[in-house]
């Protein structure tokens, strides 16, 4: 490692938001070279990493979530602790556009000293990005963040890459007024650890039906846990009402998780899966650059879209280069 990083790996344990930002660049990057360095970098750092609490943050745009994370985040401030946020939305990389929209959000927390806020990788496919947001939360753990969100937008897939790299997996949702049933995704029921309807301040009765049937729907899909019993809170991060039982309910959860070992459990499980995706990608790459496949690849694919040869046949063609 030259100075530059030794320096840069002293910076994000000296906690300078600077070096960290810095460092959250580099491991973004794409550049072979880059990546060689990020991996010298995360190395380097890791033994100082695992210390927060990773919270992963879903709802559709417009449920609350920088509202709420702004909230929660200036509470925690005021409890001494200090808090990142990182973004993983598929829209800024799919096409350069943000919904989670742009720098202002969360004006009065990215003012704080014991706050800092990343936006998204605006490059690359979710799975890069998920990498990157990956790599991004080690180096805020080194740089001694107490607490780290990853906010997501409430779309599928990139619901379950921020389940998959957080402890605690937070749906914020919005009841519908009215008396219409409200519309429950089957993937929040799987992955939520914890719902919060926010804006209860709207419409009290409608948010009352809607933790109800909620209840319901998470009973009906997770049956009884041994480890935990998902909670499906009121709040409302405009008025600031239920944001202490929200975040009271996420203690729990680390307490009681890491008494039943769960949480060291999926942490170890996130680990690996990790792994296997980077060896999966990795060995797509290696695959590409073989001489043989590349000779063959296109006119292999071409056969396989003109309906010519069979899906399975072409793969185990390529696929035989390796083994020569
Ligand atoms: P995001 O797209 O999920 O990040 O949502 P925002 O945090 O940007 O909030 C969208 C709009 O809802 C903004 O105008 C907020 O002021 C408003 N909002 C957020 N939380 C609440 C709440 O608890 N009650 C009410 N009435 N409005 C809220």
């Amino acid at each position: 490692m030259d100075a530059t990083d030794s320096a840069l790996v002293a910076g994000v344990l000296a906690r300078e938001r600077r070096a960290l930002a810095k460092a959250i660049t580099l491991v973004e990057s794409t550049r072979a070279d880059h990546r060689l360095r990020a991996q010298a970098l995360l190395e380097a750092l890791m033994p100082q990493t695992g210390g927060a609490l990773r919270i992963g943050l879903s709802g559709a745009p417009g449920a609350g979530k920088s509202t709420f994370i702004e909230r929660l985040g200036i509470d925690l401030i005021g409890r001494g602790l200090r808090v990142a946020v990182l973004a993983v939305d598929p829209s800024s990389s799919v096409n350069g556009g943000s919904i989670l929209g742009d720098k202002t959000r969360m004006e009065a927390l990215s003012l704080r000293d014991e706050a800092f806020i990343r936006p998204s990788p605006s490059s690359g496919a979710l799975g890069g990005v998920a990498h990157q947001t990956r790599e991004a939360l080690l180096l805020c753990e080194a740089a001694g963040f107490d607490v780290v969100i990853v906010e997501t937008v409430g779309v599928g897939q990139s619901e379950v890459a921020v389940a998959g790299m957080t402890d605690l997996f937070v749906v914020l949702q919005l009841a519908h007024t009215g008396d219409e049933l409200q519309g429950i995704k089957k993937g929040i029921l799987e992955l939520a650890d914890l719902v919060i309807y926010n804006k209860a301040d709207i419409d009290a009765r409608a948010t009352e039906l809607a933790c109800g049937q909620m209840r319901s729907a998470l009973h009906m899909v997770r049956g009884h846990s041994a480890h935990w019993q998902v909670p499906v809170l009121q709040a409302s991060a405009l008025t600031g009402a239920g944001m202490v039982a929200a975040w009271d309910s996420m203690q729990q959860f680390r307490t009681s998780t890491q008494e039943s070992g769960e949480f060291e459990a999926r942490r170890k499980r996130q680990a690996l899966q990790w792994t296997w995706a980077m060896i999966d990608e990795g060995m797509k790459d290696l695959f590409r650059q073989h001489q043989a496949v590349r000779a063959e690849l296109d006119a292999t694919l071409g056969q396989v879209a003109d309906g010519t040869l069979a899906p399975a046949a072409a793969a185990a063609r390529l696929l035989h280069h390796l083994k020569t």
